[in-house]
């Protein structure tokens, strides 16, 4: 079958071919972390996460912080059947929600895997938000939280750091697709999210009237938790060399504030290190 899963619309026959997200027709796992406890605390709760990271992406960023697995592409493959019987070899009683990260590419092998076995937990969709409407219609039923990010306004910078002109007309839809979808449900007792909408952005460096933008566009959705991050670090190639300055996240907190955003979480200073970036 032709590859549509992702905006790139590659229509390439994936067992032959790689398309742009560089994958071929297996899943493919690059790492996994058991009780990982790096994400939001309505995912992460008390017992962390258990975090599948995939290989590939169908954005690849220049600065992405994931670089070794995004474009360099490495780990073990899976058939969806293969992939089913891999989830079911875990004790869901350790965790508290399973993070399905960067998966866009692998949908329909994901889809396939999961109408086999869907792990007992939270299931979060951990992705790039750049994502078609007609795939997302597809993931309802299998997801629980989507965990977006929205990564840009501009089509101007998007088309430069990810060859994605389109982004945020593609991942703005997505956004408030979900977020009509997937109504707010969070366990009383653990704090974690049954069911919902988070969305993360990572402000840039030197791009922060941008992040005012994707703001404006948040503050208009009140079914989704935001999330913003300053972790960004410079990953030695692109155009981005530099760390995001104190100075230019708290203007992008301050502007968050001002639209009126009261949900939500934000990155502490000192996380833009190396040691946030998991080894793959
Ligand atoms: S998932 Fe990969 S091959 Fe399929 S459309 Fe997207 S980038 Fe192309």
């Amino acid at each position: 079958m032709l590859c549509h899963d992702c905006p790139r619309m590659c229509g390439v026959d994936r067992k032959t071919q790689i398309g742009f997200c560089g994958e071929g027709d297996k899943i493919r796992v690059a790492k996994v972390i058991e009780n990982f406890m790096w994400e939001e605390p309505l995912v992460s709760g008390n017992k962390g996460t258990l975090a599948i990271f995939f290989s590939g992406c169908s954005l690849r960023c220049e600065y992405c912080q994931n670089y070794q697995i995004s474009h360099i592409g490495k780990g073990e493959v899976y058939s969806p059947k293969q992939f089913a019987d891999f989830l079911k070899s875990f004790d869901y009683s350790k965790y508290d929600s399973i993070d399905f990260i960067t998966p866009t590419h692998f949908s329909s092998c994901l889809m396939s895997a999961l109408s086999i076995f869907k792990p007992p937990v939270t299931l979060v969709w951990n992705s790039s938000g750049y994502e078609r409407a007609e795939t997302l219609e597809k993931l309802l039923p299998f997801v629980d939280v989507f965990l977006f990010d929205l990564k840009y306004f501009s089509s101007e910078l998007s088309g430069r750091l990810s060859k994605a002109a389109d982004y945020f007309e593609v991942a703005s839809k997505a956004v408030k697709f979900v977020a009509e979808n997937k109504k707010e449900e969070v366990d009383e007792k653990t704090g974690v999210m049954q069911e919902g909408v988070i969305v993360r952005h990572l402000v840039l460096p030197g791009e922060i009237a941008d992040s005012f933008k994707v703001l404006d566009f948040l503050a208009e959705e009140k079914n989704v938790i935001v999330s913003l991050m300053q972790q960004f670090t410079p990953i030695g190639k692109g155009e981005k060399e530099r760390k995001l300055l104190p100075l230019e996240f708290k203007a992008v907190l301050a502007h968050a504030e001002k639209v009126g955003i009261k949900r939500g979480f934000y990155q502490e200073e000192g996380c833009a290190d190396q040691t946030f970036i998991p080894k793959f």
